[in-house]
Formats: C-alpha cells, structure tokens, sequence
C-alpha cells in the first residue's frame, strides 16, 4: 500500500492543518447558512503535543435537524478536502473525517435523546449534511483557507466570507 503523501509537497502538519480548517469551517458555515449565530472558529496547534485542535463556537436557537446537520458537517468536510487534496482513498478520508467528529457524533446522540421522535436519525442528518456540504462548498472553502491562514475567524468574518444571511432574531418556528 503506498503511504499517504499529501499532493503538492504539502507539508503532514499542513494537511493537518487545512482538514481541520475544513472540519469547522464547515460547521460554522452550514450554521450561519441557517441563519444562526457564529460567535468564532479557531484551530491552534498544540505546543506540547503538536497536535490541531479547533473549534467552532455557535449560539442561537435550533432546529433539531439544522443542528443535527450542522453537527455532521464538519467531518464530512474534512474527508472531502482529504480526498480532493490529498492521495487519500475515499473511504480512508471518510474514516479519518469521522475520526475527527468523534465529539460532534456524541452531541447527535444527545440532540435524538433530547428531541426523541423529532430529531432526525443519524442516517437521514448524514444525508442531509452530505448535501449541504456539496451545496456550500466554495462558501466553506472561502472560510477554511482564511481560517487556516489566520487560526481565528470572527462570526463577521465567517458570515462575509460565507455571504451568509442575517442572523435571525428568533429561529422558533423555523423549518
Ligand atoms: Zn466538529
């Protein structure tokens, strides 16, 4: 098996770096699409394990399967950017995109306990994820690389970037 070597002389901290990007990128992305408020993203490398760790902060009210998506996003962004940028398999990106979204699965698994019947299955938010990535991917790009370049993105800066809608006031009764 050929070992994965990032495409471009890329660097395996800079592939790290970008595929995480993408992971919140996506998740503050797909949010704000729903009009819902981003207050910031970030990734950081640690200095002591070397390792990228990110995270998308959100508020707002949700619906359970805009924030049942929202939450999936973000891994199968990475494993798209792993499997166009890198010399990654699909199913290895898909694997690596759900490695990564360990934490978002758990909250899914809360939002279905906590919305019982009116949470969607994790098959059907898959679904549903999988296409909003597709639909917003330049607007995820736009913020990921940014976001990649500079560590941390206002919810401004990702709702410019983006050309997200205004943040609704209330998103009780939303569809
Ligand atoms: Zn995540």
């Amino acid at each position: 098996m050929s070992k994965k070597a990032p495409a471009g002389g890329m660097s395996e901290q800079d592939v790290q770096r970008f595929a995480l990007a993408y992971h919140e990128a996506a998740h503050a992305v797909v949010h704000a699409m729903f009009g819902g408020h981003v207050v910031d993203v970030r990734i950081s490398r640690g200095w002591f394990s070397g390792c990228y760790k990110g995270r998308a902060r959100i508020t707002g009210e949700v619906v359970p399967t805009e924030e049942a998506a929202h939450l999936l996003a973000g891994g199968i962004a990475m494993a798209r950017w792993l499997e166009d940028n890198t010399d990654m398999s699909a199913s290895a990106a898909r694997r690596k995109g759900r490695e990564s979204a360990q934490g978002d699965l758990s909250d899914l698994k809360a939002l279905r306990r906590k919305y019982k019947d009116d949470a969607p299955t994790e098959k059907a938010a898959q679904r549903f994820a999988e296409e909003l990535v597709n639909r917003h991917w330049s607007r995820i790009s736009a913020v990921a690389e940014r976001l990649a370049a500079k560590g941390r993105l206002s919810g401004a800066d990702v709702r410019r970037l983006a050309g997200a809608p205004a943040v609704k006031k209330t998103r009780k009764g939303a569809a």
